[in-house]
């Protein structure tokens, strides 16, 4: 059933871009630190940017007196300062950064941007209920008819409130529960309203009576860097790749009932600095899947001219890859992805794939392969279910190297403490690299943590954003 493509992708040739053995690890770790300093140094300028708004802002509203109103009115004015730059920090960890994308990692950024999300929304909700609250004092009226003398007189306010409820839509789209009974494109469609809702909040925000001098050119400077940084890694970069490497289906081959391995070629692929355990978004240019664009894992080291994906039929658009005609031109944007070979920090690797998590597993395999100590754990439902195993197995040739295929139920095969000690005795030593459901990925975390691993040498990537 395994694939013929898992030579080319796979073996050494002419095309392949070296893999020096010595010094490569250490090089990717050092190049790893080298990015790591570099988001530190991002993130500080972030906090900072952060104080001298918030700084700004206290000087406009002080000093207060100690009536309500005035008190309402200078909260709602902090409280719409800082939701106001949270949402513009939400933006920023979903431009796709190479700064943070590489040091951190999407998955965590997106979990940020999560957690985030109804702290700086709740404030921008709080400035809107203080500030009528306020003004109403001021005035000696109600609160209800306060709310619509502003909505219906101010400008803007109409404007602005519409974007409010655009963005509370995005985050209550968000809402775990929700979301997993939303289709990912209608969750998605939704988020892309907030856009429009910012633009929106900031005309309200340039119109104000309170934002002068350097204040209002610091906001517009903030405005146009983090919607300039989103239209160029989000948009430009992207479409640049994808034309200068002109990916195209090559082949497409079948890996097990449900899996499949579409294999791209394109041009100068090395330029594209794919690291094994990275992941891309891509987006085929066929009647059907035009529209959408997913996530999905190199599963071989990337060649000059191939890059290989295998991917699970989950619902309709990963199943429609089986039928992909070659010649279809496909556009991408990455690579992401922060679990890469350079994570390791000693003589040993333990790669854990559940299920299609191997797609990852089985490049970072290849990475370590001859270079350090590795053993690939590798768990699906049913022997018909592993795919890539003959690919795996083929890497035992390399000193160093064991492969574990596991074929069973999560209940027989259950990666705890005692399982992941009876498969790979003591791990004190190791780098322990998890990829497949949350559940597996957590389990996974516990093991190796009770085996005396490190925190920090316990790597994952979530498939479930
Ligand atoms: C970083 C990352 C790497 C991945 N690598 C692989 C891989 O190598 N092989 C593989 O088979 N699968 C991989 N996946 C999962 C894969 O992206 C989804 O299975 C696929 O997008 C499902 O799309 P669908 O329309 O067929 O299914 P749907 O029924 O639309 O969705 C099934 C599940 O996938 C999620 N999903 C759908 N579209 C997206 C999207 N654009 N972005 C994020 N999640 C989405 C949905 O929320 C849902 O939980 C990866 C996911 C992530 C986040």
């Amino acid at each position: 059933m395994t694939t013929v493509h898992s030579a080319p992708v796979a073996a050494p040739g002419a095309s392949v871009p070296a893999l020096p053995p010595a010094h490569a690890l250490a090089r990717e770790s050092t190049a790893l630190r080298r990015r790591n300093r570099w988001a530190t140094a991002a993130l500080a300028v972030v906090g900072l940017l952060g104080g001298v708004v918030l700084g700004l802002a206290l000087q406009e509203v002080w000093p207060v007196s100690g009536e309500p109103a005035d008190i309402a009115w200078a909260v709602s004015v902090l409280a719409a300062v800082v939701g106001t730059y949270g949402v513009l920090v939400l933006l920023l960890l979903i431009a796709r950064l190479p700064v943070l994308e590489r040091a951190i990692g999407q998955d965590r950024l997106v979990i940020a941007h999560k957690q985030l999300a109804p702290w700086a929304m709740g404030l921008v909700a709080v400035h809107v209920v203080l500030v009528v609250v306020a003004y109403a004092g001021f005035a000696g009226t109600g609160v209800l008819a306060e709310f619509w003398s502003q909505l219906t007189t101010t400008p803007w306010i109409l404007p602005a409130t519409a974007g409010l409820v655009l963005m509370v839509t995005a985050a209550v789209s968000s809402w775990r529960r929700l979301r997993r009974r939303l289709r990912h494109e209608t969750w998605w469609t939704v988020h892309l309203y907030t856009y429009l809702a910012i633009a929106l909040a900031f005309a309200h925000q340039l119109t104000g009576p309170f934002l002068d001098g350097w204040a209002r050119a610091l906001w517009i400077a903030l405005y146009v860097a983090v919607s300039g940084a989103i239209l160029w890694f989000r948009v430009a970069v992207p479409l640049w790749r994808s034309w200068r490497h002109g990916l195209r289906v090559a082949a497409v081959v079948r890996e097990t009932p449900n899996v499949v391995s579409v294999v791209l070629r394109g041009r100068d692929l090395h330029r594209l600095h794919v690291e094994p355990g990275q992941f891309l978004n891509w987006r085929f240019l066929t009647p059907g899947l035009v529209y959408e664009s997913h996530p999905y894992s190199v599963s071989g080291l990337p060649r000059t001219d191939l890059l290989r994906i295998t991917v699970k039929a989950l619902g309709d658009s990963s199943a429609a890859l089986a039928n992909l005609r070659v010649g279809t031109r496909v556009l991408v944007e990455g690579p992401y992805g922060a679990v890469t070979p350079g994570l390791v920090r000693g003589p040993r690797a333990v790669l854990v794939a559940g299920g299609v998590g191997v797609a990852p597993v089985r490049a970072l395999a290849e990475a370590f392969a001859g270079r350090v100590r590795t053993d690939v754990i590798y768990r699906a439902s049913t022997p018909a279910d592993l795919a890539l195993a003959d690919e795996l197995r083929g890497l035992e040739s390399f000193p160093g190297t064991r492969v574990h295929l596991l074929p069973g139920s999560r209940h027989d095969l259950p990666l705890d403490v005692e399982h992941l000690r009876s498969l790979v005795g003591d791990l004190s030593d190791a780098d322990v690299f998890a990829c497949g459901p949350e559940s597996l990925n957590h389990r996974v975390a516990e093991s190796a943590r009770s085996l005396g691993v490190r925190p920090e040498r316990i790597h994952w990537e979530e498939f479930d954003l």
